[in-house]
């Protein structure tokens, strides 16, 4: 996903549970998830190349520190845990085909409208036909570049990151509903976690706004 829609979605779905500090330092750790550094050879950030496993076991690990880290007067600690696991939920609905396996739920005339979506369908996330799009190096770099892309989308294969990602409103309307659906599942594991915590815990955490 594109990274102002990345940080779009930090403030839809915190703006009010945390103070500045926080935001800010959540997304920076969201955002710097996408360096080159860390987009090759971690497909468990951007739950790419199918690795739902890895990338699942990813999140627990930074939900896990983030409750460990407060109990050691760290917030930083935790709200970077945060930023770096919200990074990779939200590609998770941009990368894989979540989006169109849950429309299929639905007759075409009865489309639900992005707002509706659920972005934890157990039916869906267990799917025998989840699916995430496959980086195929080095034609899917080249393709990133927008005067080459005419020429080299012809050349990938339907299941490369070119074609199926959800990275922004040009890919059609599935992006709208990608998008809502990282909006939901961002703000519902900031409350879930909310709940591991105690009282002071929170209160550094959210810089006291929970
Ligand atoms: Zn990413």
């Amino acid at each position: 996903m594109k990274l102002k829609y990345h940080r779009q979605i930090l403030r839809a779905a915190l703006a009010d549970l945390v103070g500045r500090d926080a935001l800010l330092a959540i997304e920076a750790a969201n955002l710097g998830q996408d360096t080159l550094l860390n987009q090759i050879g971690h497909d468990e950030y951007h739950f790419d190349n199918n690795a739902f496993r890895a990338g699942w076991r990813y999140v627990r690990g930074q939900m896990r520190q983030i409750p460990d880290a407060l109990r050691r007067d760290r917030p930083r600690e935790a709200w970077a845990a945060f930023g770096r696991l919200s990074h990779a939920v939200q590609d998770f609905y941009a990368h894989s085909n979540y989006v169109q396996l849950w429309l299929q739920k639905f007759p075409r005339r009865r489309r639900p409208r992005p707002t509706d979506i659920e972005p934890a369908d157990f039916r869906i996330l267990r799917h025998a036909w989840l699916r995430s799009g496959r980086l195929y190096y080095p034609l899917e770099a080249l393709s990133f570049i927008p005067g080459l892309r005419r020429l080299i989308m012809p050349l990938l294969p339907r299941d490369s990151h070119a074609y199926m990602n959800l990275d922004g409103p040009e890919q059609g309307e599935h992006f709208f509903y990608a998008y809502q659906a990282a909006v939901k599942q961002t703000r519902r594991m900031f409350l879930l976690l909310l709940l591991r915590l105690n009282r002071r815990e929170r209160g550094l955490f959210t810089e006291n706004r929970v």
